[in-house]
């Protein structure tokens, strides 16, 4: 048998959920991958952990009082990783000759630059970060077909249609006999919810969702469906669709991770359990499949799967995402960009949960749309955003 060369992996957000869970699945292939670098904001004795499991020949911390702490650690561990600090490192560490795989996995706006780095190196890139596609969405496909990377979408609804769509799927869905996406949603801890019961919510009930076990800030977006509405608008970009194309589909087992639907009729769907290494071990081995660790998909268990309608009266931030990708230009960047600052009043305490939707729409309503073709657009929209919903959150 012809042994498969090992890849070298740089991992985005390492300590994170999703850091973690690709960590997992590496650890079960020694032979295929290799991890080159690791990289964390703040979290610093977790990634000492990692580098004493994982060995990486780089690790980068945010600040550098963490990295001379790390580099400390390291030496006494016997360990010769080389320890880096801030967001040029991160960049290198995503463009490096050496590396092969990049996985996506800083929450937010700041993982943009680097994962965008990544792509214009031609990386084989495994997106978990929508928030950086969802910013810049025309420049980075554009980014992806002139570097010719290799984009797969770990996101489970999105990796879910890439496996229902035929592999050559770019050029409109139409093309390929695709009719409709069918993008399912758990529906959040709140499902059901009344709006006027939204108001009392925790940032411990928000974050406690039902199926999935996430970081604080995607378990808020899908609390407020602010999730499922930045996945259409990743949906839209990934899959070269309209949103008019797009049906979001309640379905509170989450067993479905997605579908397509064709102009035959035929409706395919993935299914499994819900476990984040599934998509990750698919994004790693493709177009090959490999062991993951996630348990066998045990269909008597599950017995039932059931659909509802979204309920956008309740969760407003589905419509607004709607709205921000149809307006197109800056207008997905600056919809983050006031998610970004809501979610982090509201976990501060300082916003209500109703508050989140009602901040993104102010802050929409103040930003006029502007070209997203440069960088430099995107970076400002987001920057002015940022201003508005912390200047609205002040006045308050
Ligand atoms: P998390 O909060 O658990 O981890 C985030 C990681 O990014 C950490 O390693 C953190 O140290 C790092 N980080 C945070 N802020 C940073 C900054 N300013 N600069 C550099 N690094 C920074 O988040 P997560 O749940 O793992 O989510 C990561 C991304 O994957 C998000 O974009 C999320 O939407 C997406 N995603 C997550 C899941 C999931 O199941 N967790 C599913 C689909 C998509
Ligand atoms: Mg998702």
């Amino acid at each position: 048998m012809p042994t498969t060369p090992t890849l070298d992996v740089t991992v985005l957000g390492a300590t994170g959920s999703i850091g973690t869970s690709t960590l997992d699945v590496i650890a079960r292939h020694p032979s295929r991958y290799r991890v080159h670098a690791l990289s964390a904001n703040r979290a610093r004795q977790r990634l000492l952990a990692q580098c004493r499991t994982h060995r990486p020949r780089v690790a980068v911390l945010e600040r550098e009082e963490d990295a001379a702490w790390l580099r400390e650690q390291l030496v006494d561990a016997g360990l010769d990783t080389e320890v880096r600090a801030g967001a040029e490192a991160l960049i290198e560490i995503s463009e490096a000759r050496e590396v092969d795989v990049v996985m996506a996995a800083i929450v937010g706006a700041a993982g943009l630059l680097p994962t965008l780095a990544a792509v214009r190196a031609g990386k084989r890139v495994l997106l978990a970060n929508k928030e950086a596609l969802v910013m810049s969405g025309g420049l980075f496909m554009e980014a992806v077909t002139r570097s010719g990377a290799t984009l797969l979408p770990i996101d489970s609804e999105h990796n879910a249609i890439y496996q229902c769509l035929p592999t050559e799927h770019r050029g409109g869905l139409a093309r390929h006999g695709v009719t409709q996406l069918l993008l399912t949603a758990s529906g959040g801890p709140f499902r059901g919810w009344e709006a006027s019961r939204l108001a009392e919510v925790t940032p411990e009930q928000a974050c406690a969702h039902p199926n999935w076990s996430m970081g604080r800030k995607i378990s808020v977006d899908s609390a407020s469906l602010m999730n499922k509405g930045l996945e259409l608008i990743e949906a839209c970009w990934l899959f070269d669709a309209r949103p008019d194309q797009i049906q979001v589909v309640v379905h509170p087992q989450s067993v479905i991770h997605s579908m397509a639907a064709y102009n035959d009729g035929s409706v395919i769907a993935q299914l499994g359990n819900p476990d984040m290494r599934t998509p990750i071990a698919h994004g790693l081995a493709w177009p090959e499949r490999i062991e993951s660790g996630v348990q066998a998909l045990d269909l008597f268990e599950v017995a039932r799967l059931d659909f509802e309608r979204p309920d956008e009266s309740a969760f407003p931030c589905l419509r607004l995402a709607r709205e921000a990708i149809t307006a197109g230009g800056t207008a997905p960047a600056v919809l983050n960009a006031a998610n970004e600052v809501a979610v982090e009043a509201f976990l501060e305490g300082r916003l209500g949960f109703a508050g989140i939707g009602e901040l993104v729409e102010r802050v929409r309503d103040a930003c006029p749309v502007e070209s997203a073709d440069e960088l430099g657009g995107i970076l400002e929209a987001d920057d002015r955003a940022r201003h508005e919903a912390r200047a609205r959150l002040e006045r308050r």
